[in-house]
């Protein structure tokens, strides 16, 4: 990623080329290059000029640092990250939504597959609602204002509001449908915002799917359940890494004096995560801006810094490639019978 020092008198000059304008590790590498350098000669003032790869340079970087090629070479689709929670209402799709937003905005491409067939709500936090359109390689997943390529089931319904009636295996026909019929094109992320508990979709994903990790999200009020440990233990008994726990709505901020007020009693989120073996990826607040935008279709003009740091660890998690194989278990399990 150096691709050019120069030192004039005491002055380091450091040109690294990464592959996104706001890689995950970028502040990592400027604290290396600076160690490094003080090594040398302590005196040494570093200047670190940023520039970023071209996309075919981008594409063979990637393959090369990840030991691999494309999770299924043949979609191009780099990382599937699902999203998951113990009961429906705790905003697993907003965090899924987010997710896709905030990786986007760091310069990835980023697809969202909505596998909640039954309760289907990410057309609508991203304010569309057009049937997708086929070319010659296969069906074209819906672009998004910002360019985030969407794929539901409501995309397909003459009329959003007539419900899919449908059992678990038509519905596990039409996820996979999802997967090996759209025509995704090169992304570095596919988040799938899965439906709510342990259900036959959530083992079709996991099935067919390499998916590298579940984003487990809760609500304060859920913590106190078992709901959230059935979720996780279901990805570990199929072999998948948990990559993190998000608390949704843990806290109000008042809008007077900015103090944080716990509706639901102190947050418990961190011991959660650790009862079922992963890290806490952090909080987000019961924000009515954010309820608003999701509402109105426009997910993708929430700014919170919180999220920010979420997506940076899910990213960082997603690419580091021991710390979650640690966690994962392997064989078959009585949900895979
Ligand atoms: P789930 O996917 O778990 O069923 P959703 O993501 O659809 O839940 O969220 C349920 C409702 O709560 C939506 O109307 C969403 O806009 C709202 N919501 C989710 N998270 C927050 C939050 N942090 N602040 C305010 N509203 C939220």
């Amino acid at each position: 990623m150096i691709q050019e020092v120069v030192l004039i008198d005491d002055h380091v000059n450091v040109t690294l080329v990464l592959p996104f304008p706001n890689a995950p590790l970028k502040k990592k590498l400027f604290a290396l290059i600076r160690e490094e350098v003080a090594k040398v000669d302590g005196q040494l003032v570093v200047q670190i000029n940023v520039n970023q790869m071209e996309p075919k340079q981008r594409t063979s970087f990637m393959t090369r640092i990840r030991g691999k090629e494309p999770a299924i070479a043949m979609k191009n689709i780099y990382q599937v990250i699902a999203v998951m929670s113990g009961k429906g209402g705790v905003g697993k799709s907003t965090v899924a939504g987010l997710l896709a937003v905030m990786l986007q905005r760091e310069g990835q491409e980023v697809g969202v597959l909505d596998a909640d067939i039954t309760g289907p709500s990410i057309p609508k936090m991203f304010g569309v609602s057009q049937p997708p359109i086929s070319d010659t390689k296969g069906i074209l997943p819906v672009k998004s204002r910002t360019g985030i390529k969407l794929m539901s089931i409501n995309l397909l319904l003459a009329d959003e509001a007539v419900p899919v009636i449908w059992r678990g295996p038509l519905i596990s026909r039409a996820i996979e449908q999802f997967w090996r019929d759209i025509s995704w094109g090169v992304l570095d992320y596919l988040i799938v915002d899965l439906p709510p508990g342990t259900s036959d979709a959530a083992l079709t994903v996991a099935q067919m799917l390499p998916v590298r990790g579940f984003v487990v999200v809760t609500s304060p009020q859920e913590l106190a359940g078992m709901v959230v440990c059935k979720a996780a233990n279901m990805a570990t008994q199929l072999g998948i890494p948990l990559i993190g726990l998000v608390e949704n709505m843990s806290h109000v901020r008042c809008p007077n004096c900015g103090a944080e007020i716990k509706v639901f009693g102190p947050s418990q989120a961190e011991a959660t995560a650790r009862q079922i073996g992963t890290r806490l990826l952090g909080h987000i607040p019961l924000d009515s801006e954010l309820a608003i935008l999701c509402d109105n279709g426009l997910i993708e003009n929430y700014n919170n810094d919180e999220f920010t740091s979420i997506t940076e660890k899910v990213a960082e998690m997603a690419n580091t490639s021991q710390s979650l194989e640690t966690l994962s278990t392997s064989g078959e399990s009585e949900y895979t019978k």
